[in-house]
């Protein structure tokens, strides 16, 4: 076959728009994948972004995690305080004694002190005589007072719940009964021995639920209200002491009100 001019011309023309439209086709593909690209870079921004703002996020709340322990601790530390003044010899660990500042950064570490500390005070709290020996209304207050029987000026060693017939009574605290039976103007009495020191004494029971040397616990049922001994109608006459001391029974009833701890 011979080329003629115009077949060179022709084949030229087809290279051409051979080459153009390879061009073309390669360009045009070029663009989607940079569009495509363009969209995953912008879809990885998005979600970088997004993961930012979850991490920033998770740290405000691992923050104000760190800041509530913190401020449990100081109430620890403040529960401390108070179990020093009332003479008693046990330290609640707080998260700061134990774990140094850059520690606290392990938050699950630092809360299982803090609850242990909790754990260890509400046993303190059973051994302590906090609470209400018997639901009745207070008839009479601890310290000077008419005496009911002769009208003269006396002390009163405890208070008086004013009790129905047979009313349970309720040891306000862990302890081993001291003593059990009758006892003068007490008439029955039950004395119970507690930790740190701590005695007390439930009178002019209608009838006693235990023996000397019975362990209670804090809720235990130990006799039953009534009028015995030197007593003007059915009620309980309840003392609590301390080493021999006499205190006001009245700030060991509820926590809220005398703010025992
Ligand atoms: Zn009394």
């Amino acid at each position: 076959m011979k080329l003629g001019l115009k077949n060179i011309y022709l084949i030229i023309l087809t290279v051409i728009s051979i080459t153009s439209l390879i061009i073309a086709v390669k360009s045009s593909s070029n663009k989607k994948e940079l569009e495509k690209l363009k969209s995953e870079v912008k879809l990885l921004r998005e979600e970088l972004i997004k993961k930012e703002e979850e991490l920033k996020k998770a740290v405000e709340e691992k923050e104000k995690l760190a800041r509530k322990l913190q401020s449990i601790e100081e109430k620890i530390k403040k529960a401390n305080k108070t179990l020093k003044r009332k003479g008693i010899k046990i330290k609640l660990p707080q998260g700061g004694l134990f774990i140094p500042a850059d520690r606290k950064e392990n938050l699950e570490f630092y809360a299982s002190t803090l609850e242990t500390s909790m754990e260890k005070l509400l046993k303190i709290m059973a051994e302590v005589p906090v609470g209400v020996p018997l639901y009745g209304r207070l008839t009479s207050r601890f310290g000077y007072r008419k005496d009911p029987f002769n009208g003269k000026l006396a002390f009163h060693a405890g208070i008086d719940l004013k009790a129905q017939p047979r009313q349970p009574v309720f040891a306000t605290a862990n302890g081993i009964v001291k003593f059990a039976g009758w006892s003068g103007g007490y008439g029955k009495l039950v004395i119970i021995k507690h930790k740190y020191g701590y005695e007390t004494y439930y009178g002019h029971l209608f009838k006693i639920r235990v023996k000397k040397g019975q362990r209670v616990k804090a809720g235990t049922v130990i006799g039953y209200a009534g009028s015995t001994g030197r007593s003007t109608g059915i009620h309980l006459h309840y003392e609590i002491r301390r080493y021999g001391r006499l205190l006001n029974p009245l700030k060991f009833l509820y926590l809220n009100r005398y703010n025992a701890f």
